[in-house]
């Protein structure tokens, strides 16, 4: 009867999950400034409903579009006779999102403490809650959560602090998962949060770090979104929560915060993935962030980490106006990347938002920065398009290797440079 149970619930949710049958992901090289206009003309015809992956910014950026099956035919033509270049990135989305689902029920298995844990393969948010209980219960003297306020639709919203001792300690925060599809990010957040409790006592490093701060770890910050994107749809990005005079679902959390709110690099359309949301901090899962870092008072560092493109970045994302601090972040985040390409060789771009990837208002490093947290940055992990935001469970693991030695870059100078 049980297996009966379990067997009808595997069904009820492959049923109800969004298919992407055919649907294909193209890479884009615009040559000119004219194909970029041409491509957001493409962007804002709202029927062919396609979601851009990598934004038309500059040319020298690839933009890669995820277009549905039914609107090939026209996007194929459009690009050809408006002679854009492009390749085929992803051939079938749904056969890669199946090969993933494979791997997930191969690997599906209830472990009970965090170092038996498959930290090789991409869980549900119940299993991650899980595994914090049990990181907590391993690691008492040094790991507790805390929960600090409730999603749109009412889960706990929980960060794992890392506390040697001490009362309000200089703090570094950290964050994964902010973007929904962005799986690779809590994943590495857990071999992460795995790798902090374990090293301290062990790698001197890290214990130095520990001696003189604490370190909070929100692992899933858009906890509503994350399990939207195992139930019903994978691509799904932004937030779940609805807003009055619009049907379309869901703010861009990392353009609702009150740094050059709805500016330029943010969408007031309440369809648009990057949609601002009707006001800033109108997301519960943002707030809860802003009332905490501003309630404790004593962050050095915050640091978001999102995918994909391979990048580290450092304010601003609105104005190409460089921080005062411009010459040291951009120091910081070149060890950083050195680092982390020695392990593997990854390459990843680096430099302020604005100057790297495009301009973007209302993010979560902005916002750190305007509200005196210096060392705020930005990661986009792995890759740089082959498989986008459906990274292969087998790089989990040097994903987070290689990033571990990027972080460390960054917490050893907040240790080393208190302010
Ligand atoms: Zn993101």
């Amino acid at each position: 009867m049980k297996a009966l149970v379990f067997l009808c619930g595997l069904i009820v949710v492959a049923l109800s999950q969004k298919l992407f049958i055919g649907d294909q992901v193209l890479r884009i090289t615009a040559e000119n400034e004219d194909q970029i206009k041409l491509l957001k003309e493409l962007q804002s015809t709202e029927h062919l409903e396609l979601d851009f992956w990598r934004e038309p910014v500059k040319p020298s950026l690839a933009v890669d579009i995820h277009v549905p099956f039914g609107s090939l035919q026209f996007v194929r033509t459009f690009l050809q006779s408006n002679g854009i270049q492009y390749h085929i990135m992803i051939n079938n989305l749904q056969a890669l999102l199946e090969e993933e689902k494979e791997e997930i029920i191969l690997s599906h298995q209830r472990e009970r403490d965090t170092n038996s844990f498959d930290y090789a393969s991409y869980h549900t948010l119940d299993e991650i809650n899980d595994w914090m209980d049990s990181l907590t219960a391993e690691y008492p003297d040094l790991v507790s959560k805390i929960t600090i306020g409730t999603s749109y639709e009412k889960r706990p919203i929980n960060v794992l602090k890392f506390s040697t001792g001490g009362s309000n300690r200089p703090a570094i925060w950290l964050d994964t998962g902010i973007h929904a599809r962005e799986w690779i990010t809590p994943a590495t957040g857990l071999w992460t949060a795995k790798k902090i409790a374990s090293a301290y006592g062990q790698d001197p490093s890290v214990t130095a770090i520990l001696n003189k701060m604490d370190i909070f770890f929100e692992l899933v910050t858009n906890p509503d979104g994350y399990t939207y994107t195992h139930t019903s749809n994978r691509m799904w990005r932004k937030t779940r929560s609805m807003h009055s005079g619009s049907s379309c679902v869901g703010v861009d959390p990392n353009r609702n915060w009150a740094a050059n709110f709805g500016g330029s690099g943010s969408d007031s359309n309440p369809c648009s993935e990057t949609y601002s949301g009707p006001f800033a901090h109108s997301e519960s899962e943002v707030e809860s962030i802003v009332d905490f870092i501003l309630g404790h008072r004593n962050f050095k560092a915050m640091i978001t980490i999102h995918s994909y493109s391979q990048m580290l970045m450092y304010p601003y994302g609105y104005t190409s106006i460089p921080v005062p601090e411009a010459d040291e972040l951009h120091k910081v985040a070149q060890s950083a990347v050195d680092a982390l390409a020695s392990l593997y060789g990854t390459k990843y771009t680096y430099g302020s938002m604005m100057s790297t990837i495009y301009p973007a208002s209302g993010t979560t490093a902005d916002w750190g920065y305007t509200n005196g947290i210096k060392y705020s940055f930005t990661f986009e992990l792995r890759d740089t398009g082959r498989y986008g935001f459906i990274l292969p469970a087998n790089q989990i693991i040097p994903t987070a290797e290689e990033t571990w030695l990027a972080l460390m870059k960054i917490m050893e100078h907040v240790r080393d440079h208190p302010y």
